[in-house]
């Protein structure tokens, strides 16, 4: 006979960390079929199946990295192993994925209706983590998809890359269609943009009880300035390296671009819009005045955990290389103090696997215009926003807003991002006193390096526990990949 026993888990002795509270109490989780079932001090052990003592390490909620590139530069199958592992060793349990047709990823055009059901199968039994899908309509085709990948494939948020139409990823390209796979005659341009709104807009009158988590994200840059200054960094000569490459994309690009996409917002109606990754003053001063300008707008801005912990002087050099750039000390403090005004919703790792032989040039490696863009990074980004979030005084609440329940709530993972009566039990136990030295050595991602090296970080994630099951326990991933498809709303 089994014993039905009051809770499957306890985990004493937490210090639970909760958004949108102003404390941090000493308390019990019971956990029952994967949930949270309780909060109390002093739960009866007794009535518990297992017990394990959190000797008052702070519990976060399962942290929700919203922006990942899974199976951008390797097999997507691959990938979502090894770097779901990362995800794990940071805290994170949800990892949502941008995804497009055209080349890296799947490498292939087409319909998403043909192309999803591959990515999901391939994520299928890989993930270590839940895992969910952005999807970018890079063609007509896909806006016409928009309303079916809503209702049907649980797809709720897409996502517009402003500068992809005539700028490469890596730099300067004279023609993207062959990268971005389009069919001849079409643009992936301004107009294009506008249609993809249209679309989402036109999701969100047909799921009346889905419009709030419906969004439409942006990477705010724009190929024209940024062709322009390519060709005077790169005739000049002057800078080099991380320096040069933020010069050749300067953040008034990102605040132009931040200008068009809320003015299309505005004129299309489509309310809930994402700035992706902002990265520099002139950004954040752009976005500020968009959302006065358009009031009607919700606008939420994301900033990355690397844009937040590197600066064009970082020792990284190449390996630093991202869209938008990794920007001057001015801009990384300017990146914090809105993060302490609230003026930022949330923060992601924007994690990208880029091996090392992919990620510089073997015959120039410290070429920075010949490098690819992008870098892993999912496994810091809760220790790095303790430790330097931690130094300018914000609150563990916050942090767990910022990295839990703002991205939850945008996206729509209403069981995700808190730890709460009826929400996963997806929790990270930290402790906050034992400090650590980055070294991609002790990484489970396969990126072989990272931007990160050797930085003192204060802060160490312990166990990860998804929906109640250890999965990552000090340097050691636990089990099978058990992760789910978060198919939204959930
Ligand atoms: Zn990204």
């Amino acid at each position: 006979m089994t014993e039905r026993r009051t809770y499957d888990l306890i985990i004493r002795n937490a210090r639970v960390v909760r958004p949108g509270m102003d404390t941090v109490d000493l308390l019990d989780i019971g956990i029952k079929d994967g949930k949270i079932a309780v909060l109390a001090p002093e739960l009866p052990i007794a009535e518990a199946g297992q017990v394990v003592d959190a000797e008052n390490k702070l519990a976060f909620p399962g942290l929700v990295d919203a922006h990942m590139h899974t199976g951008i530069y390797n097999p997507l199958d691959q990938d979502a192993r090894t770097e779901s592992r990362a995800a794990a060793m940071g805290g994170v349990t949800s990892s949502l994925n941008y995804m497009r047709t055209g080349q890296y990823y799947l490498n292939k055009g087409g319909a998403y209706r043909d192309f999803f059901p591959e990515v999901l199968a391939l994520s299928h039994g890989n993930f270590y983590v839940d895992y969910g899908y952005h999807l970018a309509p890079m063609m007509k085709e896909h806006i016409a998809e928009i309303p079916d990948l809503v209702a049907n494939y649980g797809v709720t948020s897409f996502k517009i890359f402003m500068f992809y139409g005539s700028h490469g990823l890596h730099g300067l390209s004279s023609d993207q269609s062959d990268f971005l796979m389009t069919p001849p005659g079409e643009k992936y341009d301004i107009a294009h943009f506008e249609f993809v709104m249209r679309g989402i807009k036109k999701a969100m009158e047909e799921n009346p009880d889905k419009k709030d988590i419906i969004s439409c994200s942006l990477h705010c840059e724009t190929a024209e300035i940024m062709s322009a200054y390519t060709k005077i960094v790169e005739e000049e000569g002057v800078h080099t390296g991380l320096r040069a490459y933020h010069e050749s994309r300067p953040p008034h690009s990102e605040g132009l671009a931040i200008a068009i996409a809320s003015y299309l917002a505005h004129e299309t109606d489509c309310v809930n819009i994402n700035l992706l990754h902002l990265s520099s003053r002139k950004a954040l001063d752009s976005a500020a005045r968009m959302s006065l300008a358009f009031p009607h707008i919700n606008f939420r801005t994301e900033v990355t955990i690397g844009h937040l912990l590197l600066d064009v002087d970082s020792p990284c050099g190449c390996h630093a290389k991202v869209n938008p750039p990794i920007r001057p000390r001015e801009d990384v403090e300017a990146l914090w103090q809105a993060v302490l005004d609230r003026k930022v919703d949330w923060i992601v790792s924007d994690h990208a696997c880029c091996k090392e032989e992919m990620k510089t040039d073997n015959q120039q490696p410290d070429q920075i215009f010949l490098a690819k863009s992008g870098f892993g990074g999912t496994e810091y980004l809760l220790s790095g926003l303790i430790s330097e979030g931690g130094k300018r005084g914000m609150s563990y609440n916050h942090m767990a807003e910022l990295v839990c329940r703002n991205p939850a709530v945008r996206y729509g993972l209403s069981k995700k991002g808190d730890i709460a009566p009826g929400f996963d039990a997806d929790i990270v136990l930290v402790d906050p006193t034992e400090g650590f030295v980055v070294s991609a050595k002790n990484s489970p991602s396969t990126q072989g390096y990272t931007p990160f090296e050797g930085q003192a970080l204060t802060a160490t994630v312990k166990q990860t526990y998804l929906r109640g099951r250890l999965i990552y326990d000090n340097g050691n991933i636990v089990g099978s990949p058990n992760g789910q498809y978060l198919k939204r709303p959930i």
